[in-house]
């Protein structure tokens, strides 16, 4: 079995909700030794998310905030079981609580995707402490900003961990494979939308990438990631 985390830099690591990496939660080790998650899986998540948690030396009362990258369900699907415990302060982006508080996901595009409801299916409602825009530079570590990258949801937000370079996509980007794609159009709310907001993360000094879905680029990804926007926008 492989190891419940994998650290992606100083602070930083990557837990593995779904498989080895198809599905992934962040942990951020704060100054002051708590912890910040950021997404938490799916419902059934959360024994995963624990066992990690404990196997760096922390405890569910230690993680004083939960960020939500988006609301799907495979990322705040596992907010409540785990807030039971944890108690910890939940933040989305302003576009994306409606959807969290009210247990309906933003409206897909694909006509299939919304036939099959997916994204509606055990979402669970969850209470939002407090929201972040675009640009907001949480007090977190050296500083967490949060960059808007939309498309895959109106609210849907990235994170650049400031101390260490560390980009962590949400799902603007995915890694599956260790290649780097765009979301996948048939979840997005505008999928033409997702792929130019992707492009803003190129504009970040990166040293390290943590995707939510896919493994991680380690030391010097800014190049990688600048090699593929930039690829992408020759061809489109
Ligand atoms: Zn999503």
């Amino acid at each position: 079995m492989s190891d419940p985390v994998v650290k992606i830099s100083e602070g930083i690591y990557r837990l593995p909700t779904v498989l080895s990496h198809a599905v992934n939660s962040f942990v951020l080790i704060d100054d002051d030794g708590k912890v910040v998650l950021i997404d938490a899986g799916l419902k059934g998540s959360t024994k995963k998310i624990l066992a990690a948690l404990d196997f760096i030396g922390k405890r569910p009362e230690d993680v004083k905030s939960i960020l939500l990258s988006h609301a799907h369900v495979d990322h705040l699907g596992g907010v409540n079981r785990l807030n039971s415990k944890s108690h910890s302060h939940v933040c989305i982006h302003e576009a994306d609580e409606k959807s969290a508080i009210s247990g309906i996901a933003p409206k897909a595009q694909s006509p299939l995707a919304r036939a099959f409801s997916l994204f509606d299916r055990n979402m669970e409602k969850v209470a939002i402490d407090s929201t972040f825009k675009d640009e907001e530079i949480l007090n977190y570590r050296d500083g967490l900003l949060v960059v808007h990258t939309p498309g895959h949801t109106p609210g849907h937000v990235s994170f650049y961990d400031k101390k260490t370079g560390t980009l962590i996509t949400g799902d603007a980007l995915f890694n599956m494979r260790d290649k780097i794609s765009f979301s996948l159009k048939y979840f997005c709310t505008d999928f033409k939308l997702s792929k130019i907001s992707a492009q803003r993360l190129g504009d970040l000094e990166v040293e390290n990438i943590g995707f939510m879905h896919g493994r991680e680029i380690l030391n010097d990804a800014q190049t990688t990631l600048r090699e593929f926007l930039k690829r992408k926008t020759e061809i489109d």
